[in-house]
């Protein structure tokens, strides 16, 4: 039997609000103190007064809202343990994106675990997930149906290095998100042998910096704006997503567009946005390793923040966990 669930943390409009410790994890409002899991913008807010964070994080905060000054902002290493209030406050890999962490609160004998956004397979540039028993696990479900099953990533970045064989003279446009995605795919291409420059949007400048300041070695990256379209004939291109239908693509030569996305699953998702060569490639946990993690972790009790709750929280309750969903505001299904 599961017992009852922990109260000293609970859902409020603005987010998972801690009282004990006086605090928030990841609000989706500015508030005096929060904890952040990782730098995407839907969890991690700018005008916060103090906020708890791993370096990585705090970096990627700094270089987004140019708040590099604020006293408030104290940076915890994974594993390190600090109190707030009469709240003990550790964080652990999340696996999500550089510094992404899982937030570990201990009070009065009981573990709640908020884990942000979280991904089980191996990523290069961000230290792996961890997996720690806990009273109350509170997991996001993005990807939380079965139709959700994320191939191997060599697989799907395979079929984009088949298509540059195939088209020698086109460019190969890869629509990646900012933070996270777009380091994944340029570094696990390195891994894959992929050695040539690679070209970039000058809006990963920022992002790439800070993960080249934390050791994540990207290779050699030109800039799409200072190279003759001619010279990217055959090339691989990394930029956001929206650029795929954007103007900007034309200074590519006849560009062969791609995009890496969990959602890349959804045939019509990849129609809508006339996407020739969908890759699925995922920082979020597909279905299996939602419900895998809930069987690692072990919590009697299951909270679902967003995504598709109601499937996660059904899953779990039929093996035996008490679940249930969150449905909190404010976080996006699409930041991925
Ligand atoms: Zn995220
Ligand atoms: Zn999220």
């Amino acid at each position: 039997m599961a017992g009852t669930a922990p109260t000293w943390l609970r859902p409020v409009p603005g987010g998972l609000y801690c009282a004990p410790g006086d605090f928030y994890v990841d609000p989706t409002r500015a508030v005096d103190r929060a904890v952040i899991t990782h730098g995407h913008a839907d969890h991690a807010r700018a005008g916060h007064g103090k906020v708890l964070a791993t370096a990585e994080t705090l970096a990627i905060m700094a270089a987004r809202y140019e708040e590099e000054d604020t006293p408030g902002r104290q940076a915890l290493a994974y594993g390190e343990a600090v109190m707030v209030g009469e709240v003990t406050i550790r964080l652990i890999p999340a696996g999500h994106v550089l510094g992404s962490a899982q937030a570990v609160l201990e009070y009065n004998g009981e573990r709640i675990i908020v884990s942000g956004d979280y991904k089980r397979r191996h990523d290069p540039t961000c230290a792996r997930f961890a997996v720690e028993p806990c009273d109350l696990f509170i997991t996001e479900a993005t990807f939380g149906l079965p139709v959700f099953r994320h191939p191997d990533d060599g697989e799907e970045l395979g079929k984009l290095l088949a298509s540059r064989q195939t088209f020698p003279e086109r460019a190969h446009l890869v629509g990646a998100y900012t933070l996270g995605k777009a380091q994944r795919i340029i570094v696990r291409l390195r891994e894959l042998g992929f050695d040539r420059p690679i070209y970039i949007h000058g809006a990963l400048e920022g992002i790439n910096r800070i993960y080249t300041r934390f050791g994540i070695d990207l290779g050699e990256l030109r800039l799409v704006m200072e190279t003759e379209k001619k010279e990217m004939a055959g090339e691989i291109v990394v930029a956001p997503p929206s650029t795929l239908n954007e103007r900007w693509s034309r200074r590519l030569p006849d560009p062969v567009t791609v995009f890496a996305s969990g959602w890349m699953r959804v045939r019509a998702r990849a129609r809508q946005r006339a996407v020739e060569l969908p890759l699925v490639i995922s920082d979020h946990a597909d279905w299996d390793e939602l419900n895998t993690t809930l069987d690692d972790v072990g919590a009697p009790h299951v909270w679902v923040t967003h995504g598709a709750e109601e499937a996660l929280v059904h899953a779990a309750t039929e093996r035996g966990f008490a679940a249930k969903a969150l449905a909190l505001i404010g976080y996006e299904d699409d930041a991925e």
